[in-house]
């Protein structure tokens, strides 16, 4: 595989949530595209929801990066 000299540091938490919160954005993404089409007051409140569990998987991301030693070692990189 590729030539990594240097040290990764690799914050199991934070890969995660990372996850967590690209997986939220891609449904969103994905229904957003999905029902462009069709509207209605329950496609809104799908999205809505799933707008809402983005941000918050995405908060907690940011909340997780502010407050790990690990990921504050990996920022100053
Ligand atoms: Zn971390």
């Amino acid at each position: 595989m590729g030539n990594h000299s240097l040290v990764q540091v690799v914050c199991a938490e934070y890969e995660r949530l990372l996850d967590e919160s690209q997986a939220a954005l891609t449904n969103w993404a994905y229904e957003r595209a999905e029902i462009s089409g069709h509207r209605g007051r329950d496609v809104y409140y799908d999205l809505r929801t799933l707008q809402r569990d983005f941000l918050k998987a995405w908060a907690l991301l940011q909340n997780h990066k502010r407050d790990c030693e690990v990921c504050q070692i990996i920022d100053d990189h």
